[in-house]
C-alpha cells in the first residue's frame, strides 16, 4: 500500500514538472498575444565623434548641452555655434508666416490633428483653447547649478519666478540655505554631481521627470536658468491641447531629424530617426504622454535609457518620444535658445513669445532686441525690460512704467 503511495506521488511529481517545463515553453508565445503594442527597448547607439572611424554610421546629434559639456563624454560633434546662429537665421526666429512654412515642410506628419493646431497658428492669439488652464496645472521645471544661483538663478528669482512660485520648481545639485529661505519656491537638491556632463545633466532630467509624475500636474515644462517663461503665453499655447493627448512641444535646434543607430525596426532599417526639442529652449509634455514615457524614463530608467544611447538629455527625451513612443514632435517657433540670432526677436514680437533666451559671455551681443526700459548696461540679458513691460506694477520696474 505504501509503496504505490509512494509511486503516485512520484509519478504526480514528474507530471507536475513536465506540465512546468510546457507552460515556461510556451510563455513567449503568450506574452506576444498579450500585449496591445511592444515597444522595441533601446539599444546601445554608436554615437560619432571628432575622431571616429569612417566605417562608423554616422549619426548627427547637436543639442543645446552638447558643445558645452565638460569633458571626454562629450563624444557628439557639435555644430560651431556661430554656425548654428547662422542656420537658425534662415530658420525660424520671427512669428511671421515664412518661417511657419518651414515648420510644415519639416514637421511631415500634417494630417496629424495635433499638428493641425499649430500649423495655421503661429499667433498665440489664434489658438483656440480646448482645455482651462490654470498655472497650477502646471509643473516648470528649472535646471541650474551652484555656481548659477547668485547670478542666472537670482534674475529669474527676481523676473518671471516671482509670478510662479508655486509653479517652478528649481532642480540644483548643492544645499542653499539662502535659497530656501529667500525663494520661497520648490527647491530641490538632486544630489547629481555639479557638472557638465552628460551624465550629470541626465541625472537631473531624470529626477524632474520623476518628480513631475508626483506631483500629479497636467503640463510638464522644462528650462534652463538662462530662459525666461511669459507665463501667459505659455498658458494659452498649452490651453490649445488637451494634457490627456500625447503631446510633446518645443523647438527643435536643427532642421533636420537626428539619424541614430538602432535596434532592427519594422521596416528593417537598423536607424532610428527622431525631432528633438532643444532642452535650451524649453519644453513641454502633456502628462498624458510623459506617463506613457515610464517604462524608458522613470525612477533612474531615463538614466539607463540616455546610457544606453549616449545621448544628452533633450536628445534622450526626444527618443522616447519620437523613436519609442513614436508620438511627433510639434515644432513651436515661440521657444528661443541663445543657439539662434535673438536680435532677430525686436519690439512686440518679443512679448508674444513662450520662452526667451540670452547669449553667454562669449556671446553677450545676442539677446533680444527690446528697448524703453533698461538699457543694455543695465539690463544685459534684458529679461529685466521684458519683465517690466509685462508686470509694469514690479516694485523695482520704472515708475513711468506704471499705467
Ligand atoms: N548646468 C548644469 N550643470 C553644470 C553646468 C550647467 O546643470 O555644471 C545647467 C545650467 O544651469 C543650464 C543648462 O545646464 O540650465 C545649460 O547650461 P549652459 O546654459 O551653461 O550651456 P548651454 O546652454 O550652452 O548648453
Ligand atoms: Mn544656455
Amino acid at each position: 500500500m505504501s509503496f504505490s503511495c509512494i509511486r503516485l506521488s512520484k509519478i504526480c511529481f514528474l507530471l507536475s514538472v513536465i506540465i512546468c517545463a510546457i507552460l515556461l515553453l510556451l510563455i513567449p508565445k503568450f506574452q506576444t498575444s498579450w500585449r496591445p503594442k511592444s515597444y522595441p527597448q533601446p539599444r546601445p547607439l554608436l554615437v560619432f565623434n571628432g575622431s571616429i572611424k569612417s566605417d562608423t554610421p554616422l549619426q548627427q546629434v547637436e543639442s543645446s548641452s552638447i558643445d558645452h559639456l565638460d569633458d571626454e563624454t562629450n563624444n557628439i560633434v557639435s555644430l560651431v555655434k556661430e554656425e548654428l546662429v547662422e542656420k537658425w537665421s534662415q530658420y525660424i526666429i520671427d512669428t511671421g508666416r515664412s518661417s511657419l512654412k518651414t515648420n510644415k515642410k519639416m514637421n511631415g506628419s500634417p494630417s496629424n490633428p495635433l499638428h493641425d493646431v499649430m500649423k495655421d497658428h503661429l499667433e498665440l492669439s489664434e489658438l483656440t483653447t480646448k482645455e482651462k488652464l490654470e498655472l497650477k496645472d502646471l509643473f516648470i521645471a528649472v535646471k541650474t547649478t551652484r555656481k548659477y544661483h547668485k547670478t542666472r538663478l537670482n534674475l529669474l528669482l527676481q523676473t518671471w519666478i516671482s509670478q510662479a512660485k508655486g509653479q517652478a520648481f528649481i532642480f540644483t545639485d548643492w544645499e542653499d540655505q539662502e535659497l530656501h529661505l529667500g525663494a520661497g519656491v520648490h527647491v530641490i537638491n538632486t544630489n547629481c554631481s555639479a557638472v557638465h556632463t552628460r551624465q550629470a545633466l541626465c541625472c537631473k532630467m531624470s529626477v524632474e521627470y520623476d518628480k513631475f509624475l508626483e506631483s500629479g500636474r497636467n503640463w510638464f515644462c522644462h528650462v534652463d536658468d538662462d530662459n525666461y517663461v511669459n507665463l501667459q503665453n505659455l498658458l494659452r499655447l498649452l490651453s490649445a491641447f488637451s494634457h490627456s493627448q500625447d503631446v510633446y512641444l518645443g523647438r527643435p535646434s536643427l532642421d533636420h531629424p537626428i539619424e541614430a543607430a538602432d535596434h532592427v525596426r519594422n521596416d528593417g532599417s537598423t536607424t532610428a530617426k527622431f525631432w528633438f526639442a532643444t532642452g535650451g529652449a524649453g519644453f513641454c509634455i502633456s502628462r498624458g504622454l510623459a506617463l506613457k514615457m515610464s517604462p524608458w524614463a522613470s525612477l533612474g530608467s531615463f538614466i539607463s535609457t540616455a546610457e544606453r544611447i549616449r545621448l544628452p538629455d533633450d536628445c534622450t527625451i526626444g527618443y522616447i518620444i519620437e523613436g519609442l513612443l513614436e508620438v511627433k514632435l510639434l515644432h513651436s517657433p515661440l521657444f528661443h535658445s541663445h543657439l539662434e540670432n535673438l536680435q532677430r526677436l525686436r519690439g512686440e514680437a518679443v512679448l508674444k513669445q513662450v520662452t526667451l533666451s540670452y547669449g553667454g559671455p562669449e556671446n553677450k551681443r545676442n539677446v533680444v532686441n527690446i528697448g524703453g526700459v533698461f538699457s543694455v548696461q543695465q539690463d544685459p540679458t534684458r529679461f529685466k525690460s521684458v519683465h517690466c513691460l509685462l508686470y509694469p506694477d514690479t516694485v523695482w520696474c520704472p515708475t513711468i512704467m506704471v499705467k
